[in-house]
């Protein structure tokens, strides 16, 4: 089926945006209750290509973080990958993004962004805010560690009209950067992302201390 094929009713789109260096159960229980919760038909997950805030620090290639995404969501039909950022040249903007998802489908498709509690308190900094408001519902996941309440206060003093909704999660108290610290210490990191993301990572030596890593043609 096609999203948006039915004119007589509306469709939600899901919008999970991250870099997913790599992705992990977080992410994935954020997804699922967004789904849930405000009647999702699917979520995109969109891993960033260059992303404009992670300029400082080595990021795993576009196209490792695409498979990692790929393998975490193969198994649940709601769950889709967009390459539409990986394949763009330079720094991602979400704007940009969304505008193109925007263009992609009908107008009884709604998009929804899903972000966790650290990055909507970032969201009245963005390239083109008002424009982000305009494209698409946001929604502000709770996280361990960051507080929604000031989300809130800094979308009311932002005076755009965000239309927000708010999200309880399952706590997990991990993050991409916990992931990357415990390979390099060699902790596992199974429970935390799914098998499949864990073998690619060993399988491609990502996050360690250089070494050779296993590789096949192209
Ligand atoms: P890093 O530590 O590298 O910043 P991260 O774990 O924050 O990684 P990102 O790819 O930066 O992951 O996050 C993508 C999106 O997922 C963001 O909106 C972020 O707030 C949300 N998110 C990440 N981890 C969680 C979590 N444990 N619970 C809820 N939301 C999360
Ligand atoms: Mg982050």
């Amino acid at each position: 089926p096609v999203l948006g094929q039915d004119p007589s009713r509306t469709y939600r789109l899901g919008i999970m945006g991250g870099t997913f260096d790599p992705i992990h159960n977080g992410h994935l229980v954020a997804a699922e209750q967004a789904c849930n919760d405000l009647g999702l038909d699917v979520v995109v997950f969109v891993p960033a290509g260059s992303p404009a805030f992670k300029q400082d620090r080595r990021v795993s290639t576009p196209e490792d973080r695409h498979a990692m995404t790929l393998l975490a969501t193969a198994d649940n039909p709601r769950f889709l990958v967009s390459r539409i950022e990986v394949d763009r040249p330079g720094v991602t903007y979400t704007v940009d993004t969304l505008e193109l998802l925007r263009s992609h489908y009908p107008s009884n498709v709604e998009l929804y962004f899903i972000t966790g509690a650290d990055a909507i308190i970032d969201i009245i900094s963005w390239r083109d805010a008002a424009r982000i408001a305009q494209l698409a519902h946001l929604v502000g996941a709770t996280r361990p560690g960051y507080d929604l309440e000031s989300a809130r206060a800094s979308i009311a003093a932002s005076g755009i009209d965000f239309k927000v909704s708010y999200l309880e999660v399952p706590a997990l108290a991990i993050s991409s950067s916990d992931l990357r610290a415990r390979v390099a210490s060699g902790q596992s990191l199974r429970y935390l992302t799914s098998d499949a993301v864990l073998g690619y990572i060993e399988k491609r030596g990502l996050y360690e201390a250089p070494r050779p890593a296993y590789t096949a043609p192209d």
